[in-house]
């Protein structure tokens, strides 16, 4: 049956400190709720078992430039020394399709969300502890141990802008964050639309 109140895609970004478990929690929440997740553009390598397209699209400097250059990019940042963007038109296709939108994307990203899409929901991914973020990082066997050092000297400084968020999960129990992201998407997709007069004359027509 159709809803009785049409609902627009919203965007949500995830955030949070590299390691804290942002892509594990996406993917639970991508296969449970069928959301879209946005593929973003990178010039990093790829990581062993990492998919083009599937993963990230991986481009050039050059290529990424010129992206920027044409307008293509939602946002984009320079993380860990290289270059990460969100492309813009398959969120806004899949956003007027009224889909909702995953972005897990770093702090910086998130904010440049914020000031052009102020009606996005901005998530952010806490881990329990510096001392686990480290267990983590390291576990995830995917980054040299001067690059675990480099993520780490930075968690304290994305921390600081939590304030900036609007919902912060902490990600001790996995199965518990990925219910608690998921009860802020499903709430979110269930505020009041900003016209509701289609929503009253609907019921007016029954009287
Ligand atoms: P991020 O995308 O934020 O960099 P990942 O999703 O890659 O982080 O997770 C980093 C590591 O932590 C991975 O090895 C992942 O399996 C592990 N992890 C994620 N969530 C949890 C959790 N709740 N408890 C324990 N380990 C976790
Ligand atoms: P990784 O190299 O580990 O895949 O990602 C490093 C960081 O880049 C993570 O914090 C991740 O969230 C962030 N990131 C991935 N894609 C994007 C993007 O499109 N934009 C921004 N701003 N950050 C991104």
């Amino acid at each position: 049956m159709k809803d009785l109140i049409s609902r627009k895609g919203k965007l949500f970004v995830i955030s949070g400190p590299s390691g804290t478990g942002k892509g594990t929690v996406c993917k639970r929440i991508k296969q449970d709720m069928h959301m879209d997740l946005s593929v973003s553009m990178t010039t990093r390598e790829p990581r062993k078992g990492e998919v083009e397209g599937r993963d990230y699209f991986f481009v050039t400097e050059d290529e990424f430039l010129e992206n920027i250059e044409q307008g293509n990019l939602l946002e984009h940042a320079e993380v860990y020394n290289h270059r990460y963007g969100t492309p813009r038109d398959a969120v806004m296709k899949k956003l007027a399709m009224n889909h909702n939108v995953l972005l897990e994307i770093d702090i910086q990203g998130g904010l440049q969300v914020k000031r052009s899409m102020p009606e996005s929901v901005l998530i952010f991914l806490l881990p329990p502890s510096l001392k686990e973020l480290r267990k983590r990082l390291s576990g995830r066997g995917t980054d040299a141990p001067e690059v675990v050092e480099e993520r780490l000297s930075k968690a304290l400084n994305e921390i600081k802008l939590l304030g900036e968020y609007d919902y912060c999960v902490v990600n001790d129990n996995l199965d518990d964050a990925v219910m608690k992201t998921e009860s802020i998407i499903r709430a979110e997709g269930l505020r009041v639309p900003d016209k509701i007069m289609p929503v009253v004359r609907k019921y007016e027509e029954e009287e």
